[in-house]
């Protein structure tokens, strides 16, 4: 994939802008089953990433990542800071340049196990895994940018009848089912954002 300047800064922009108009949903979302600060924190970290958007642009695709994933840790706070910036940062680890489409997926799927080691989690405990992991299973079967996209958003909607079991949420037991996973949510919005552009 050819990852100039024009096209890295449009997904920054994206993904941040989808942050922007849904935060307040991911408020509403954590305050049903977490502490309510999840949508602050995303709009912190990635308003964070923003204002370097220009800089980050003109980066190779791995400084570029790698950089995100830094802001992210050092402006999110929560959980989930953390584990956005141990995704973007390991992404940036194992991707190169100008990664074709087995590159991308082996990165997606290094950087989807970072987060599980690094949350001592693993899918189907209600947390952001449930979405990375079938989006992860997508591109390796081949997936295009809108399927991925659908499976993101359809995989957030699957964590409402799940039991948490890692996080926050998992204090509530059965009072966590019926609810969307915040992570979840926003891990969705931002693989949508990304497709859309990678669609165009
Ligand atoms: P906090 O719970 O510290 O307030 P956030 O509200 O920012 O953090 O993020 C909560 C989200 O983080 C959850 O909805 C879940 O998707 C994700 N999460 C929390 N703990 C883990 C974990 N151990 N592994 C994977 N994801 C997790
Ligand atoms: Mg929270
Ligand atoms: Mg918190």
């Amino acid at each position: 994939m050819q990852m100039d300047r024009d096209l890295l800064y449009r997904l920054i922009e994206a993904a941040v802008g989808t942050v922007d108009s849904h935060w307040q949903e991911l408020t509403a979302l954590d305050q049903a089953i977490g502490d309510g600060d999840h949508g602050a924190g995303m709009k912190r970290g990635f308003d964070a990433v923003m204002a370097d958007a220009d800089k980050l642009a003109e980066q190779p695709l791995p400084a570029t990542l790698t950089a995100i994933g830094r802001t992210l840790v050092m402006s999110m706070g929560g959980a989930s800071g953390p584990l956005y910036g141990t995704f973007f940062m390991e992404l940036g680890k194992s991707l190169d340049a100008a990664p074709d489409r087995a590159a991308l997926n082996a990165g997606f799927t290094r950087a989807l196990a970072a987060v599980a080691a690094r949350g001592k989690s693993e899918p189907g405990q209600k947390t952001m895994l449930d979405v990375l992991a079938p989006v992860s299973a997508a591109l390796d079967a081949g997936a295009d940018a809108g399927t991925v996209a659908r499976v993101a958003h359809d995989a957030a909607e699957a964590t409402v009848p799940m039991l948490a079991l890692r996080g926050r949420a998992a204090f509530l037991g059965e009072r966590s089912v019926g609810h969307m996973d915040p992570g979840a949510r926003s891990s969705s919005l931002i693989i949508g954002a990304v497709c859309a552009v990678l669609e165009e």
